[in-house]
């Protein structure tokens, strides 16, 4: 959040030259990379944490068992510096090719989200001062509610929900394309080749998402395309690899199709990972 501190800064300086002032004001700082590696950097680790943990954890023995359903399985390894988190991936045997494809796939992603941040919070900052003026203030108004953050636009320290909920997302999608190249790799699919959907399970599980719970179904089923968390926004479901001999375990029964009422949401699901 700090690292938004100069986008408020700019639009309290543009607010008495009006809407067009504030909207270029904000767009200056599209390819900002103080910005972009506020993503950039998590979505890169939490991709190639995915990857890991399916590596190291699920396919090992009793890996399945042990898996947690989230990015902070590997809360060790999230928590290297940046550079030292890559050297770490290749000496556990990441292709140093595929870290390059990750590296630039990501960031291309995180320029494209950066910039749609920018035009959220150009957006809101331009509602926020139009509302101002509807309801009797000046622009002088308007700029001292960013000064003084009671303006807050979801990105002050006090009140950062628009930029939590977007960077738990990303970070939560990065995991999950990291999980789904390696999950779709031919030797995974040969021993492992049934996906099970668990929820989080709580009191907070969207009705729909909760539908999935413990649904399994084949790799290669085409109803389920497209079918990996998240599904949505602030979505804290988790898809996991199952093999003939755990299906016997449980007693699972393989599904042939997702439940009436369930649906990614658009813009989610495998079609949104970065590659
Ligand atoms: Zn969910």
């Amino acid at each position: 959040v700090p690292a938004f501190a100069p986008v408020r800064d700019a639009i309290a300086s543009a607010a008495l030259d009006g809407p067009d002032a504030v909207a270029a004001a904000v767009a200056r700082f599209r390819g900002d990379d103080t910005l972009e590696r506020l993503t950039y950097e998590p979505m890169v680790l939490a991709d190639l944490a995915g990857q890991m943990f399916v590596r190291l954890v699920e396919l090992a023995p009793g890996g399945a068992e042990r898996h947690l359903a989230s990015p902070v399985a590997l809360p060790a390894f999230l928590r290297l510096p940046f550079d030292e988190a890559i050297d770490f991936f290749t000496r556990r045997g990441g292709d140093p090719a595929l870290v390059d494809e990750v590296l630039r796939a990501y960031r291309r992603r995180s320029s494209q989200y950066t910039d749609d941040q920018l035009d959220t919070i150009s957006r809101a900052a331009i509602a926020e001062l139009q509302r101002t003026l509807d309801e009797g203030g000046t622009l002088q108004d308007f700029r001292a509610a960013i000064r003084d953050e009671s303006a807050s636009l979801g990105i002050t320290a006090a009140d950062p929900r628009y930029l939590e909920n977007v960077y738990r997302t990303q970070v939560a999608s990065a995991y999950g394309a990291g999980r789904w190249a390696q999950i779709n790799s031919p030797d995974v699919t040969a021993s492992r080749p049934y996906r099970r959907l668990s929820t989080a399970m709580d009191s907070r599980v969207s009705p729909d998402h909760a539908l999935m719970q413990g649904v399994v179904w084949r790799h290669d089923n085409p109803a389920f395309t497209g079918v990996a968390p998240p599904f949505r926004w602030q979505c804290r479901c988790a898809l996991t690899t199952a093999s003939d001999a755990d299906l016997a375990a449980h007693g699972w029964t393989v599904s042939d199709a997702p439940p009436a009422g369930f649906a990614v949401t658009p813009g989610f699901g495998s079609a949104s990972f970065v590659r």
